[in-house]
């Protein structure tokens, strides 16, 4: 192990545990990443020494807990290259509130029969089941870009499916099976020359490589504070100033308006008009520490060590006649996720013999069930990996599938 992972590790005490007798691997990241000890000392801190409700009261510790938590909001921003800082970032619980957001304040208010969304075959259930939804409850049509033989999307059917009645682009950034990097600029492109709102699922992309939303020039875009290094209970939504100042509000409630008579109300200015009721307070600061410690390592570095580990895993996979993989092949551009399948073993039982070793991977369909159905498999194995893990955990993961496959033949 090179010695900038051995320092990196260090900062995850979780990583020395033992499951059973074994040490450790944790190879689950795509699903949740674990947390160094800089992001949950925020939480001994705050509520140690400022815990206190925001915006509410304007005593010593009230105050505290604002400034923090709104200026986790800038450090968010600026961590996905929003510009407009705090007024383009809302909080959410996670990038499945973030996406209900769009779809309550855009989706609900503004389709209609005649109007259409377009998406793509690899979105997770978080995206398209809120946009089937929107579709029967507005009248509009969901319709999704071809995904091909290697695991990309076919751009010249998303040409054709974004049309003029297109009033919404929702892509994934990074699918979280397949490992694909989406050309969302290029898609995001195509959107807005037919007038089409963008809206971006960066749930695998902000963890893993340095995102800038205005340079994709998407006008949402979404991801998880779990998935990057950050605590559970917090994501976040970009939207541009201006779409964020005219859309309607998702949740109603306190903090959210600015007057309240008996017969109506007014809206806060964004983001506190998309934040109602007491947020996640802890954890908008304890995420932006977790921003703090992804920077601290470098993007760049996170998203080599990224690539490094996926070809290792893909090459090592490649060895085996009896394994298939999905995604974009050995050398492409691609996260740190392999999902694969060992002829005759079942996911879950591979998962579950590979648990008893101590490696933790994730069996099933990943939230996305129609992709599966689409490359006709009932479910894969998928391991996924972040700057802390090693080869060396991929040549257990490997030993440990032999020892699996002599179990169960
Ligand atoms: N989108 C993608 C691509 C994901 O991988 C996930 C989680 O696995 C989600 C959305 C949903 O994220 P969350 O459960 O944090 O809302």
């Amino acid at each position: 192990m090179n010695e900038d992972i051995a320092a990196v590790r260090e900062d995850f005490p979780i990583l020395q545990r033992h499951v059973g007798d074994e040490q450790l691997v944790y190879l689950d990241n795509a699903a949740t990443t674990q947390t160094p000890t800089q992001v949950y000392d925020v939480f001994e801190e705050f509520y140690g020494t400022y815990n206190a409700n925001v915006h509410r009261g304007i005593h010593t510790l009230s105050h505290e807990a604002s400034v923090a938590y709104e200026e986790a909001h800038d450090r968010l921003a600026e961590f996905v290259g929003a510009s407009g800082g705090r007024e383009e970032l809302v909080f959410t619980k996670n990038t499945t509130e973030s996406i209900n957001l769009v779809a309550y304040g855009v989706g609900l208010n503004e389709l209609g029969p005649g109007d259409n969304v377009v998406t793509t075959e690899m979105e997770h259930h978080a995206s398209l089941v809120t946009w089937q939804q929107v579709a029967k409850r507005t009248g509009a049509e969901v319709r999704f870009i071809r995904v091909d033989e290697d695991g990309h999307l076919d751009m010249d059917h998303a040409a054709e499916l974004i049309d003029e009645n297109t009033q919404l682009l929702s892509v994934v950034h990074i699918s979280n099976v397949l490992g694909t990097v989406n050309p969302v600029a290029e898609l995001a492109e195509v959107a807005h020359d037919r007038d089409a709102l963008v809206f971006v699922d960066g749930a695998q992309a902000v963890p893993n490589r340095r995102v800038d939303v205005e340079e994709i020039d998407a006008d949402f875009y979404a991801f998880s504070g779990h998935k990057m290094a950050g605590p559970t209970g917090i994501g976040c939504l970009y939207g541009k100033k201006h779409l964020l100042e005219s859309m309607e509000p998702f949740l109603y409630g306190g903090e959210m308006i600015r007057h309240v008579t008996y017969e109506d109300s007014t809206w806060n200015r964004p983001p506190w008009k998309f934040e109602a009721g007491t947020p996640p307070i802890a954890e908008g600061i304890a995420l932006a520490a977790a921003a703090d410690y992804l920077d601290e390592v470098g993007m760049d570095t996170v998203e080599e060590r990224e690539h490094e580990l996926a070809q290792y895993a893909l090459e090592r996979l490649a060895e085996r006649d009896d394994v298939e993989t999905y995604g974009p092949s050995l050398g492409e551009d691609r996260s740190g996720l392999v999902a694969f399948n060992v002829d005759g073993l079942h996911g879950h039982d591979l998962s579950a013999l590979l648990d008893e070793r101590g490696i933790a991977v994730r069996a099933g369909d990943h939230c996305t069930q129609p992709l599966h159905d689409r490359l006709d498999i009932p479910g894969s194995v998928r391991a996924s990996f972040y700057l802390y893990n090693t080869t060396e955990e991929i040549d257990l993961l490997l030993d440990a599938v032999d020892d699996a496959r002599d179990e169960l033949d």
